[in-house]
């Protein structure tokens, strides 16, 4: 069911959502060579929890951290543990928080200390693709909309589009109706309504699409072990377009 949220309900995951933005600028200055993953996992922690939020993926069907941390070819559900950044890494750092019951959800891929072309060239893309299919959230519009929006912008730039994984509603639930899909048919799908809230999160790679899930049932790889990359806003449909709710 996809439910519209109402004033005091959007100023709420605004606050939510403004947690999980500063989270990630307080973690950038640790995004470098030689710091474990587990750290940035508490640092992010303590700080979600020193803003009066509590880290909303932390125990979400048994999911063990804060973090989502996924180091290159690992596509979302990575485990923050002993592993240390490398020079030439790419991380993709996804975030939620929950602030009086409601979540806010952002993902980033960073790069570690000096990254290569193709690398770079997949991290500008995804992130573009994020922009591409926000530019489609008007009301009157459809899921569909961003859906084909991220997919053609992938195909264009010949990047693969993970399937299996998609956005979603973001309210009381970290994890609402509908789903969104990155790739799919223009004017198909939930029209949008203003006062919906969604996080868009095109996942794309360098190589195929294929992914595996790791024996922890969780982390999620391509199956070509080429790198991926994830880039995540929540944003609120307004009556004039849409407003990110994880940024400034
Ligand atoms: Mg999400
Ligand atoms: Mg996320």
């Amino acid at each position: 069911m996809i439910t519209l949220k109402s004033k005091r309900e959007i100023e709420l995951l605004s606050i939510a959502g403004n947690i999980v933005y500063k989270t990630h600028k307080y973690l950038l200055p640790y995004i470098k060579e030689g710091v474990k993953t587990k750290d940035l996992d508490k640092l992010a922690e303590d700080y979600i929890r020193s803003q009066g939020a509590t880290p909303s993926f932390k125990g979400y069907e048994g999911f063990p951290t804060a973090l989502c941390i996924s180091i290159n070819s690992e596509v979302v559900h990575g485990f923050p543990s002993e592993r240390v950044l490398k020079n030439g890494d790419i991380i993709s750092i996804d975030i939620g928080a929950c602030y009086k019951g409601y979540h806010g959800d952002s993902a980033w891929t960073y790069a570690v200390g000096e990254i290569d072309s193709e690398k770079k060239y997949l991290l500008e893309h995804t992130e573009k693709s994020l922009y591409v299919g926000l530019e489609q959230i008007k009301v009157g519009n459809r899921i569909g909309d961003i859906s084909s929006a991220i997919e053609k912008y992938a195909k264009e730039h010949n990047l693969g589009v993970v399937k299996e994984l998609c956005g979603h509603g973001v309210g009381t639930d970290v994890h609402e109706d509908p789903e969104v899909p990155n790739f799919g048919i223009p004017n198909t799908g939930p029209k949008l309504k203003e006062g919906m809230v969604i996080a868009v999160e095109p996942m794309l790679t360098l190589g195929s699409p294929r992914i595996f899930v790791h024996d922890n049932n969780w982390t999620v790889e391509t199956a070509d072990h080429r790198p991926s990359a994830h880039f995540e806003h929540t944003v609120v449909v307004t009556a004039d377009g849409y407003k990110i709710l994880t940024g400034e």
